[in-house]
């Protein structure tokens, strides 16, 4: 019997394979022109890393961790997000990582024990980036301005940003008691999760994907209503600098996120209709996590990270697709097999990806298999041709051939390379 892999963990094939490759770096190039260089953060951390920051009563820690205990008895987590391991990383290297604000991007795994389906995995994958040090609402506005203008260059349209502000520790807990009180009204409406949550942390209710919750819960009092003056003018600024960017964008008063570590501004970018894996990326300002995580002073910051599988799977349906050039030889004799070998290895020193055949297979079958490999160029070692010294040159996409000498050809196929480039 073979093995199987894990539940809800994929393995990336090629060609999609390349699309990520492709993506990620055109992530990281759009994030360091912003300023944003790039942390590599374990993929294992202490367990109580998380459960501090993401919060006791959130999903992640009450029911989505892959925790264990290795060898030497202590509780480790494979990494369920990737915006604690960064501060705490900040906290462990902050002289090596130079002044305030500090601006961090990074591309990775992420691990999360819940119920696969279309657009949720249990190993996924994100792009974030954090930028840490500063609580000015230019922060916020440059974060979305970078995160907007990603996705629009990666090719996602039909995508809308949703903004709302958590408040902070002298706003919330008034906000707290209005949502608790008006939820014990609902209580018999709530499902069984949603009745502890109301008392441990009414926020989550709004958060909760359950139907009857969700309609339950339709009057609820708006958080934007109860924001104290210091937060009221961050949303608003954030508002006006969002607007002035041109970055359109509307208000949704009962967004919390899955996270508890968040204050003020949180946002997430949607695309309508595609149920509740309709977020593609999102974030959120954090300025009390560095505390939490028993730093000396606050670092205020904010960051966002992207669903990798969401996005490449939305792109897919916008037709977002590259094929790779390339070059396939095709040997008409076994003899010319060596010469043949000689090209491609020649041509691949040469940065063309080159491809034949070894199996001496018929001439028909080897122009199938160019005609699969998505080669643009095709060259034929025929009997004829090599008689003069030459061999065939064929542009697949136009269909047009033409006999030319063996110098000829390879100065052809290198120089079709380097115009590309
Ligand atoms: P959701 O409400 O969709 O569960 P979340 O609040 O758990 O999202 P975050 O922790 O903010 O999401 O993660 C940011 C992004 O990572 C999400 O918007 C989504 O695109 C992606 N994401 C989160 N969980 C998964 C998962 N299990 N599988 C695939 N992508 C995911
Ligand atoms: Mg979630």
């Amino acid at each position: 019997m073979t093995i199987p892999s894990v539940r809800g963990m994929k393995d990336i094939l090629p060609p999609e394979s390349a699309r990520w490759a492709e993506l990620e770096s055109t992530f990281l190039a759009h994030a360091a022109r912003f300023g944003f260089r790039e942390i590599r953060t374990p993929i294992l951390e202490k367990t109580e890393l998380f459960s501090r920051a993401v919060g006791e009563t959130t999903d992640i820690v009450e029911k989505e961790m892959y925790s264990f205990t290795d060898r030497s008895g202590e509780s480790l987590t494979l990494r369920p997000e990737g915006t604690a391991p960064v501060v705490r990383a900040l906290l462990a290297h902050r002289s090596e990582l130079g002044e305030w604000p500090v601006r961090l991007s990074y591309s990775g795994p992420m691990f999360r024990h819940e119920r696969p389906q279309k657009g949720r995995l249990r190993q996924f994958h994100q792009f974030g980036a954090e930028l840490l040090g500063t609580d000015s609402p230019h922060a916020d506005v440059e974060i979305l301005v970078f995160l907007a203008g990603f996705l629009a260059g990666a090719g996602l349209s039909g995508v809308s940003l949703e903004m709302n502000s958590l408040g902070d520790p002298a706003c919330r807990p008034g906000h707290h008691r209005n949502l608790s009180d008006f939820l014990a009204s609902r209580e018999g409406r709530l499902c069984d999760d949603c009745r502890r949550r109301r008392v441990l942390n009414p926020l989550r209710v709004l958060d909760c994907k359950n139907e009857n919750c969700i309609e339950a819960t339709a009057g609820a009092p708006s958080i934007l209503d109860s924001l104290c003056e210091g937060c009221r003018l961050h949303f608003e600024a954030v508002e006006k600098g969002l607007a002035a960017a041109g970055v359109p964008f509307s208000r949704n008063p009962r967004m919390v996120r899955g996270l508890d570590y968040y204050r003020r501004t949180t946002f997430e970018f949607v695309i309508p209709g595609m149920g509740a894996q309709n977020t593609v990326a999102a974030g959120g300002r954090y300025d009390g996590l560095a505390e939490m995580l028993g730093g000396k002073e606050s670092i205020p910051a904010i960051g966002f990270a992207i669903g990798v599988e969401r996005l490449i799977m939305l792109l897919e349906k916008n037709g977002g697709a590259t094929t790779e050039a390339g070059v396939f030889l095709i040997t008409s004799h076994p003899r010319f097999q060596d010469e043949a070998f000689q090209w491609k290895m020649d041509l691949i020193g040469k940065g063309v990806r080159a491809e034949m055949d070894y199996e001496g297979r018929s001439v028909k079958s080897q122009f199938r298999r160019a005609d699969r490999s998505g080669a643009k160029d095709v060259v034929v070692f025929g009997e004829a041709e090599d008689s003069r010294g030459a061999v065939v040159l064929r542009d697949m996409a136009a269909g047009t051939q033409e006999e030319v000498s063996r110098d000829e050809a390879m100065r052809r196929l290198t120089r079709l390379v380097k115009k590309e480039e």
